[in-house]
């Protein structure tokens, strides 16, 4: 029977032993055994997914957690890591070489303009950025050498949206493998492989989990590209531990309601602040004032759970509206069943200036806030309490 995406989530269990349990047991087992040194031999001989050798390599837990992935981004299959940096950090090491360049979005996260800027010129890999407004201007960076063209949609934390179909277009055109890294809106509201791009990543820390318990990350796309990154895991070893992956398989039975819920809220708590007075701007991808707006609702199904705004007053604002917080968390998590708020410019882009935080769409008084499962009126009243103490 053909399922839908929310009963694969919650159906698509692929281990039981003969105990017949009904929830899928945890294979906390570093390495399995064989019935004979042939069949052992076997096992080594063939460097397919398809036996289980050692838990670096493969794991029940881990393969049913990103068996459900591959199904729900509707990609051939799929390999899981121990954490997001871990998922895009491996795609880069198995598809890029030395001589050669990658063209990435200006917003992307942190850690992953680290990695392009002083990891990978250590290894002779250029990197161009476009900025995340001008996909446009996209082809005019492409050199011979280009093998990788890299984005994040919405963008974190500037919630920029990018038409992942018209970059597919030119991936296509010039044969640059398209990595989308698709953390934000999850595979619950976005494919972006239906659209085109070839490998799709994500921090499943995030709203995968979407408890704010545990690290964990996933590559998905066609069977031979995964092939590649599977081998570059399984000797390298970024691999997923059984328990994270059999906790995360669990928690996907729940991601569809899970989003609905924190896209409904997150819309909500933007459509009220568009009008307060503290407030210069509302930022939501699906807010008709959203710079791209009509992308967002191309290409997502709902809205996902960040809202971004700018507070009047600056950095000092910022810090103050953190201070007033009494039931919103401050922490640098997001994608958690609780509501938590975030001011970029005094923590985690402090050491940028003015300039560079504002080319990848941080102002000095941008609040970012991961809306959470708790009710919206709480969620709002908060908001507007600690706005009003500014
Ligand atoms: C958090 C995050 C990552 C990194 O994931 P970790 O699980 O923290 O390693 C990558 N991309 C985006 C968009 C993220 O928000």
């Amino acid at each position: 029977m053909s399922l839908h995406p929310e009963t694969k989530a919650i159906r698509l269990q692929t281990e039981k032993t003969s105990q017949k349990e009904h929830a899928t047991p945890l294979f906390l087992t570093s390495s399995f055994t064989y019935d004979s040194a042939e069949d052992m031999a076997a096992a080594f001989a063939d460097d397919t997914l398809d036996v289980n050798i050692y838990s670096r390599f493969s794991n029940p837990n881990v393969d049913e957690f990103i068996d459900k992935i591959a199904a729900l981004e509707g990609a051939e299959a799929g390999i899981a890591t121990g954490t997001g940096m871990a998922a895009i950090f491996s795609t880069f090491m198995t598809f890029l070489s030395k001589g050669d360049h990658i063209i990435s979005a200006s917003a992307i996260f942190g850690s992953t303009h680290t990695i392009l800027t002083k990891y990978l010129p250590k290894w002779g890999i250029g990197s161009s950025y476009f900025d995340m407004n001008r996909p446009d201007t996209i082809e005019s960076l492409i050199r011979p050498e280009t093998k990788m063209i890299y984005l994040e949609t919405p963008s974190n934390p500037g919630l920029d949206i990018i038409d992942i179909e018209f970059v597919a277009g030119i991936s296509r055109k010039y044969n640059i493998l398209f990595v989308v890294d698709n953390c934000f809106a999850t595979p619950a509201a976005q494919q972006p492989i239906r659209l085109g791009a070839d490998l799709v990543l994500h921090s499943a820390t995030k709203f995968i989990d979407g408890q704010g318990r545990m690290m964990g990350g996933a590559v998905v796309g066609k069977k031979d590209l995964v092939k590649q990154l599977y081998l570059f895991i399984r000797n390298t070893g970024p691999s997923l531990s059984p328990f994270n992956a059999w906790a995360l398989s669990k928690s996907l039975e729940t991601l569809f309601v899970r989003m609905e819920k924190h896209s409904s809220n997150a819309l909500f708590i933007a459509e009220q602040l568009l009008s307060h007075p503290k407030v210069s701007m509302v930022k939501y991808p699906f807010l008709n004032t959203h710079p791209q707006y009509d992308i967002a609702i191309k290409q997502m199904s709902n809205g996902g759970g960040v809202v971004t705004f700018e507070i009047k007053g600056g950095i000092d604002s910022g810090r103050k509206f953190l201070n007033a917080l009494q039931i919103l968390s401050m922490t640098s998590n997001l994608g958690d069943s609780r509501t938590i708020a975030s001011h970029p410019a005094s923590t985690t882009h402090s050491k940028l200036t003015d300039e560079e935080r504002a080319s990848v769409g941080i102002t000095p008084g941008l609040i970012r806030i991961s809306v959470g499962l708790e009710h919206r009126d709480d969620i709002l009243n908060d908001i507007t309490q600690a706005l009003d103490k500014c």
